[in-house]
Parts: structure tokens; sequence; C-alpha cells
């Protein structure tokens, strides 16, 4: 665990918190690029209607509209540990290294796949903080519903 990870760790829970504020489930990414922020954002699957606007999808799309294929180069962080569809466009944009807080309820996903890169992935970078995010949200939508009933 390096200053730098945590410092754009600490980025992709400010988008997570923002994601929250808007009903979106808390979960933000940021990719750097020579330790610059190039893309920075959060889960917009609720705003737009859209259920594959992950925070990783959208921040490959910021990153590659200004990088193109060198997007390989990057580092992305995120709050949570990326599902199946974000692992897949994390293979296919090729970026190097991956970086992310809270583990997949379902399990350490990451485990279960046959990685044939060589992407290094870091885990557990502020980690309590990035699950009490998403924790919470999950829970305060439980009360709701039971209030509902
Ligand atoms: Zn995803």
């Amino acid at each position: 665990m390096s200053f730098k990870d945590i410092h754009f760790m600490k980025i992709a829970i400010k988008e997570a918190i923002i994601a929250l504020k808007n009903n979106e489930i808390p979960i933000g990414a940021v990719i750097t690029y020579n330790n610059f922020v190039i893309a920075k954002t959060h889960n917009l699957t609720e705003s737009l209607n859209n259920s594959t606007a992950h925070a990783e999808i959208l921040a490959i799309n910021i990153a590659s509209n200004f990088l193109g294929k060198k997007i390989r180069k990057c580092v992305m962080y995120i709050t949570l540990e990326p599902c199946l569809m974000c692992i897949g466009a994390i293979l296919c944009s090729r970026i190097e290294k991956i970086v992310f807080g809270a583990s997949n309820t379902k399990g350490f996903l990451l485990n279960k796949i046959k990685l044939h890169t060589k992407i290094i992935f870091v885990s557990g970078i502020m980690k309590n903080k990035c699950e009490s995010l998403i924790q919470d949200f999950f829970l305060s939508k439980r009360i709701k519903y039971k209030k509902n009933i």
C-alpha cells in the first residue's frame, strides 16, 4: 500500500459519495496516467437509466477519449472490486494496474478468473471506508423498503 494508492483512492471515494448523494450505488472510479488524474467518475446506472453505466466503464470511456490505446499505461482505482462486465472491459482496455478498496461480497471474483494478461491487482486500499459506503447504502435501502410494506 503506497501513499499514491491512498491519495487516488480518496478521490475515487469522493466520487462514490457524489453517487450516494444522487441515489446511485456508491462506487467511484479514477484513472491515472503518469500520476495525473485523467478520468474520475461514479456509478450512473439510475441517472442514465442504463444498467451498464458502471463507474469503471464510464471511466474507461473518458480515458480512452483522451489517450486512445495509451490507456493500457494507466492505473485504475475503484472503490469496489469490479464486476464481471467491468473485468471484461478492463481486460479489453488492457489497463496495466487495478487498485480497489472493498472486495465483492460474492467472493473474490478475480481469483476465480484465469487471467491471461499481466494486470497487477492491488486490493484492500482504504477497505473499511469503501465497505462502509456500500454497506450503509444497501442497509438504508433495506430499511426504506421495509417501511414501505
Ligand atoms: Zn461493473
